[in-house]
């Protein structure tokens, strides 16, 4: 497990998140962002950050996504004042009155299950902790999804996701980073048939457009599904693995659903780049992280214990791009 290059997603991720909720409200430019202007006070974080610290907890206390144990932490920690859907605030709160999250779950939506982006919007920290292993990421993806998500387009959206930040992670310890045909193609490979893939693979036809007309045939989560997010988030990720603010800012031109594509591009992005790539101003003006992650977190390991375990020589990491400590 990658536990830093996962808290370096999620970073990515709840800055991407806060300040897609803020834009709106600001008074400011996307240029003045792109310059790393910060705005406006303290931005706060909703659901996407919420419910991603909790996937990051889960993983830090038992290594895998136990999904009775993540349906219980979603529940337990949702507060609806963070922007939640109305539909998951009502479920939430009947798995937290104790009503199974199988049953829950199953009967989102007339029974088809939630299509909606809320499972990949949470996920791509998971997708970094297991940079190393595909198999793992996508089994650990559908777990984490389907404790909210049971239609087969919200896990493959999630699933997408968490093999994209993977993927970003992976490239950022090997010090190779794939071309935007590369990247959408290996998530492509590993992931089912269906609308959400069909989306990517329209969306690497796409590379090299400007982001209005992306988002004009891709969506760009103005229906909160899967289908309608994913697809140009991984366009963006694609396109600016490299620089964090401008997948961020791009996001925001972009329209739609901002927090949740801001914060599933960002967790991509930071993954790879690490948190030296967000600027500083953002950071600092991002609501601080739940304290009770905090308390998950395990400490760094030091020096001494990383040259005791024998950690493998690599090569150097891209200009710009920061190589974490060793595994976990
Ligand atoms: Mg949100």
């Amino acid at each position: 497990m990658y536990v830093e290059m996962m808290f370096d997603s999620l970073e990515g991720l709840s800055v991407g998140d806060a300040l897609g909720q803020q834009f709106p409200v600001m008074r400011t430019s996307v240029d003045a962002l792109r310059a790393g202007a910060a705005p406006g006070g303290q931005w706060r974080w909703t659901d996407d950050t919420e419910m991603a610290c909790s996937v990051v907890a889960e993983l830090c206390t038992r290594d895998a996504i136990d999904r009775d144990h993540l349906a219980a932490a979603f529940a337990r920690r949702c507060d609806p004042g963070r922007d939640y859907g109305f539909s998951t605030v009502g479920n939430l709160s009947r798995i937290r009155k104790g009503a199974p999250w199988r049953e829950v779950s199953a009967a989102a939506f007339d029974h088809q299950g939630s299509c909606g982006n809320g499972a990949a919007m949470r996920v791509a920290p998971l997708g970094a902790c297991y940079a190393s292993d595909p198999d793992m990421i996508v089994t650990q993806a559908i777990r984490s999804a389907q404790v909210t998500h049971m239609h087969p387009e919200g896990i493959s959206g999630a699933v997408a996701v968490a093999l994209a930040a993977g993927q970003a992670a992976r490239a950022r310890l090997d010090g190779i980073r794939p071309t935007p045909e590369q990247f959408i193609t290996t998530v492509l490979d590993r992931l089912d048939d269906g609308e959400t893939s069909r989306g990517i693979r329209r969306a690497r036809t796409l590379l090299g457009a400007s982001v209005h007309q992306v988002a004009g045939e891709l969506g760009n989560g103005s229906r909160v599904t899967a289908q309608d997010t994913v697809p140009l988030t991984l366009w963006i990720a694609a396109t600016h693995l490299h620089d964090y603010p401008t997948a961020i800012t791009t996001c925001l031109v972009a329209g739609g659903d901002i927090d949740t594509t801001a914060a599933i591009a960002g967790g991509i992005v930071a993954a790879h780049t690490g948190p030296e790539a967000i600027p500083r101003e953002w950071l600092v003006a991002r609501e601080p992280l739940p304290a009770w992650l905090d308390r998950a977190r395990p400490p760094k390991p030091g020096r001494l214990r990383r040259w005791l375990t024998g950690s493998p020589r690599r090569r150097q990491p891209a200009r710009g791009i920061s190589k974490p400590s060793p595994t976990q």
